[in-house]
């Protein structure tokens, strides 16, 4: 059976990475390192929390030669280089990694192809990512496996929605929560990433502890730009002349608008939470939670005319003049 390589991400990131994401992830990893790994575990977690990377580390660790589990994975025998480059034989996965839906054809082809002995490994490991790709015939033909799976063998499923997989299987496997990925750590990490002090340290306050994100988000320059453009205009509101100014700054803005409303709100969510961004007024930063929820409203409400294609000027002087009239309110710092 072919393994073809699974695109995750071109950083590297380490199994002990994993170990602050969660009680269960790291009862997972504390295991392994005793030789110790259940028959099927599912990895549930959002997009970017690098479920699909763990996934593979964890059958990197089991596939690797390195006599002692404590080592797993080495990263550099013929095992991991293998399960790296997608080329292990005992490595199964489906064959399109990308394919939207996974049918029961291509799940019975795996499980036909254990019927056999592992062929380099004293293990094999059989990788669904995005388990919830498979149709529900598809999940029903595992069930007997994951039941009673065969000797040696370790099932790995990931999800983003594990609702989405059948009961059935949920009762049948190590189910384990990636949680977010602390924000110093995560921080630390992008630095070993290649980013520099600043930027790390941004992209780990706005990823909410999700390393794909915090990626997606420093290679994304439009981001970038709207949120300055943002910190330069809407949140720089002081009095009625600042209006103009603010409307003439935003007036290309028509085919990104809506993205604008979007990282309006979060920038507003993570100050509500005590995260400011350091281009926040000191009465931003200040202001209470309430207050920063009637801004939130406003530009929520903007996000819903715009759902009913609402002209987007129209909406952005509404905005504007709204947030002006509550910030006026707020108290001078
Ligand atoms: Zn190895």
């Amino acid at each position: 059976m072919c393994c073809p390589w699974i695109s995750l991400s071109n950083s590297e990131i380490a199994l002990s990475d994993f170990e602050s994401r969660g009680s269960s992830v790291a009862a997972l990893i504390r295991e392994l390192r005793r030789g110790v790994f259940p028959g099927c575990v599912l990895i549930c977690g959002g997009t970017g929390m690098g479920k699909s990377a763990l996934a593979l580390l964890l059958a990197q660790a089991l596939l690797c030669e390195e006599p002692s589990y404590a080592g797993r994975p080495c990263g550099h025998c013929k095992g991991c280089r293998r399960v790296r480059a997608g080329t292990h034989p005992d490595l199964l996965t489906p064959t399109e990694t990308k394919k939207k839906s996974i049918g029961v054809d291509e799940i019975r082809g795996i499980l036909s192809a254990l019927q056999t002995h592992a062929l380099e490994s004293d293990r094999r490991a059989v990788l669904l990512d995005d388990a919830d790709r498979l149709t529900p015939q598809a999940q029903n033909s595992l069930l007997k496996n994951l039941e009673e799976h065969p000797p040696a063998t370790h099932f790995i499923l990931t999800t983003a929605y594990e609702t989405r997989i059948l009961s059935t299987i949920r009762s049948r496997v190590v189910t384990v929560r990636l949680a977010p990925m602390p924000a110093s750590a995560l921080t630390a990490w992008l630095q070993a990433q290649g980013l520099n002090e600043s930027a790390a340290a941004e992209c780990a306050r706005l990823s909410d502890g999700s390393p794909g994100l915090a990626l997606t988000l420093n290679a994304d320059e439009s981001d970038r730009a709207l949120r300055t453009l943002a910190y330069d205009t809407v949140f720089s509101l002081v009095s009625e002349e600042d209006i103009p100014e603010a409307e003439y700054r935003l007036k290309d803005l028509k085919d990104d608008f809506d993205r604008f409303l979007s990282i309006l709100e979060r920038e507003l969510r993570l100050c509500m939470r005590g995260s400011p961004d350091p281009r926040f007024s000191a009465r931003f930063a200040e202001a209470s939670p309430a207050r920063l929820a009637v801004l939130l409203g406003h530009v929520i409400s903007a996000e819903q005319q715009r759902a009913s294609n609402v002209n987007y000027q129209a909406v952005l002087n509404v905005l504007l003049q709204s947030i002006l009239e509550e910030i006026k309110k707020w108290p001078l710092s």
